[in-house]
């Protein structure tokens, strides 16, 4: 059984008091919801505070990104070591607009991943759990070509995992389109992606993995639309930007039913 996962993008917005007031909301609400698990994604600042606030807690805590050594002379990036020290549990890799404004290529990303895997291994047994974002553009999915764009990016951003590794990545199905447009996918059309990526997972590592697997949807999540989206049998879960950063949207979102 899949444990439904829904993570908050805070991406660069809220400030510190805000963040605090969003998070002792969402304390109160998630420690009832133990069938599955809610993770805010907070800016880089922010994660100490936050993060003493839900060590001990159902919520949990991850990154938006990272960068792949453990040390060293990179003015401005923080190492999986970091994430981990904040009690981060997740971290979110290869977003869209990292690809977009950042240049991030697939390489790149392939090693953020494994860098990841690797950190939480090796450090006091706790995982730092990559959610690697991925998902075609407009033109791309016009063109038809959203199965293959969708299967380079996982082929290029998982390149060398075993099959083990692989089974300790979430995905995010995140249509660019549908991110921050208020334009979200179908379900129907989510559900024929989210399929695509299992059938991808289950010829490259197994069935066992692709069974395993929790892939989310990600795009113009709103509390309107959750519910129909997760209904959806390979849908586990949601990435939600905008709709996360107000309590009253991301409680209800949180809140799904199915
Ligand atoms: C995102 O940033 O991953 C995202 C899905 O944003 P939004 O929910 O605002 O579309």
């Amino acid at each position: 059984m899949r444990q439904p996962l829904i993570a908050g993008n805070w991406k660069m917005y809220l400030d510190i008091g805000k963040a605090i007031k969003l998070t002792e909301s969402l304390l109160a609400v998630v420690e009832y919801l133990e069938d599955r698990e809610v993770v805010i994604c907070p800016p880089f600042t922010m994660l100490y505070p936050i993060g003493r606030m839900v060590r001990d807690k159902h919520l949990k805590l991850g990154g938006q990104n990272l960068y792949p050594a453990a040390e060293g002379a990179f003015t401005g990036e923080i190492s999986p070591d970091m994430l981990l020290d904040c009690w981060c549990r997740y971290v979110i890799l290869g977003h869209s607009e990292r690809r977009q404004y950042f240049h991030e290529t697939d390489e790149f990303i392939n090693q953020k991943v494994k860098s990841a895997l690797a950190a939480g291994q090796e450090r006091r047994q706790v995982n730092l759990t990559p959610i690697l974002c991925v998902g075609e553009r407009e033109a791309e999915r016009s063109a038809g070509n959203q199965e293959s764009v969708v299967a380079a990016q996982l082929s290029g951003n998982l390149a060398g995992l075993t099959a083990e590794e692989a089974g300790r990545v979430v995905i995010a199905y995140e249509p660019v389109w549908a991110i921050g447009t208020g334009r979200t996918a179908t379900p129907q059309d989510a559900q024929a992606m989210h399929g695509f990526v299992r059938q991808w997972l289950a010829r490259e590592y197994g069935a066992g993995v692709a069974e395993n697997t929790r892939i989310l949807y990600g795009g113009s999540v709103k509390p309107e639309n959750v519910d129909s989206l997760l209904l959806q049998p390979d849908i586990d879960g949601a990435l939600v930007g905008g709709a996360s950063l107000k309590a009253e949207s991301f409680i209800r979102i949180i809140k799904y039913e199915v």
